[in-house]
């Protein structure tokens, strides 16, 4: 069913074509080419457009009259530096020469996703209706799937492929995150001659700081200031200083609430003292959380246990796709590729775990 040579082979071709976020081009021509092959409906979206890339969302549809409807979806593009990639397989493994990413962040979810779809067509395997997703610019602010109108194709289950670790660990739990920067707003005046007419910004953030809640708040919920920058010169009273504040929490209110209650001191301490408070924190994207027995978590574990991978449930520090969807109100999980040390130039995947990944993803659609 499964090939690993087909595996291997599309992996490779893909990962050469180089894809920076907002310029997935010439990889979304070449998946729609694919997915037309495979006997797909389909169609690019105006995302592209939106945020100034030059290729939208790649939307493929299989359709099955009356049946759920699964999303299987992967992002294009890849970190830099990815400008050529010539991937190397040794020993079961393939990674890059150590002069770029290799891309398997998320390619290696893209093959999986063909070779599922490649499985169904030769073995005419019966299957719910199908909507394939290929995002644009996921890895600059998640900003393919936060442009893709999911509502227009009434998905009863998302499968995102876009986490690192083993085949079977399935994240169903990832923090909501806000950043940006707060900003006091004092007044400059001499230091030496008359510092009773200046306000120095760093104390009205000292007197602040203390009276927020940083680090760990709780066991779901974060929050550092992570740069500091301002002044000019000893002699002249600190007129401005930029915080780079950021706060995550698994649970969405928790940090909404947090959020509400750091700007309420900065304001109150910024007006004793006569400064003004400039907020340009921003949430950017929403949490959420599936229970264990949640449909869509027994479909991914029972399609782990037959071909004999452990499941497991697990939570991610980071945003994907997955947020976006759960948020329009989709079940979505974020599934593991294999994709290991992501981001760096030592990125490597496992075949084998291409392989197990393609095996789990045909069990799904098997239900
Ligand atoms: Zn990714």
């Amino acid at each position: 069913m499964v090939q690993e040579n087909r595996i291997v082979k599309n992996f490779l071709e893909m990962v050469k074509i180089s894809s920076p976020s907002k310029n997935e081009r010439e990889i979304g021509d070449y998946l729609i080419n694919v997915l037309k092959e495979l006997g797909l409906e389909v169609t690019e979206d105006n995302a592209g457009k939106i945020n100034g890339g030059n290729c939208g969302n790649i939307i493929g549809v299989l359709k099955a009259d009356g049946k759920k409807k699964y999303l299987f979806s992967a992002h294009m593009d890849t970190v830099v530096p990815c400008e050529k990639i010539n991937p190397i397989v040794e020993n079961g493994i393939i990674k890059s020469d150590g002069t770029s990413v290799l891309g398997g962040d998320d390619k290696g979810g893209i093959a999986a996703i063909i070779e599922m779809l490649q499985v169904i067509k030769e073995n005419k395997l019966d299957h719910p209706e199908i909507v394939v997703v290929f995002s644009m610019a996921e890895e600059i602010g998640l900003l393919g799937s936060k442009a893709f109108e999911i509502e227009k194709y009434s998905i009863d289950y998302g499968f995102i492929l876009d986490s690192s670790g083993k085949p079977g660990k399935i994240i169903t739990k990832a923090p909501s995150a806000a950043r940006g920067k707060l900003t006091i707003v004092g007044k400059p005046a001499h230091a030496g001659i008359s510092p009773e007419n200046g306000i120095n910004a760093l104390t009205v953030a000292a007197h602040a700081i203390t009276k927020i809640k940083l680090g760990r708040v709780d066991a779901e919920t974060t929050s550092n200031i992570g740069v500091v920058s301002g002044g000019q010169a000893t002699n002249i009273v600190m007129p401005t200083v930029e915080l780079d504040y950021e706060a995550r929490s698994l649970s969405n209110e928790k940090l909404n609430l947090l959020l509400e209650e750091t700007f309420e001191v900065f304001e109150k301490v910024c007006k004793e003292f006569g400064a003004t408070f400039e907020n340009k924190v921003n949430v950017e994207y929403p949490g959420f959380a599936l229970d264990d027995n949640e449909n869509i978590v027994k479909i991914v574990m029972d399609a782990c246990k037959s071909i004999g991978l452990k499941g497991e449930t697990a939570s991610s520090g980071g945003g994907s796709d997955t947020n976006i969807y759960n948020s329009k109100g989709i079940p979505s999980v974020n599934l593991a590729v294999g994709m290991t040390k992501v981001h760096t130039l030592e990125e490597y995947i496992e075949i084998k775990d291409l392989v197990d990944l393609s095996r789990m993803l045909v069990e799904i659609i098997k239900g």
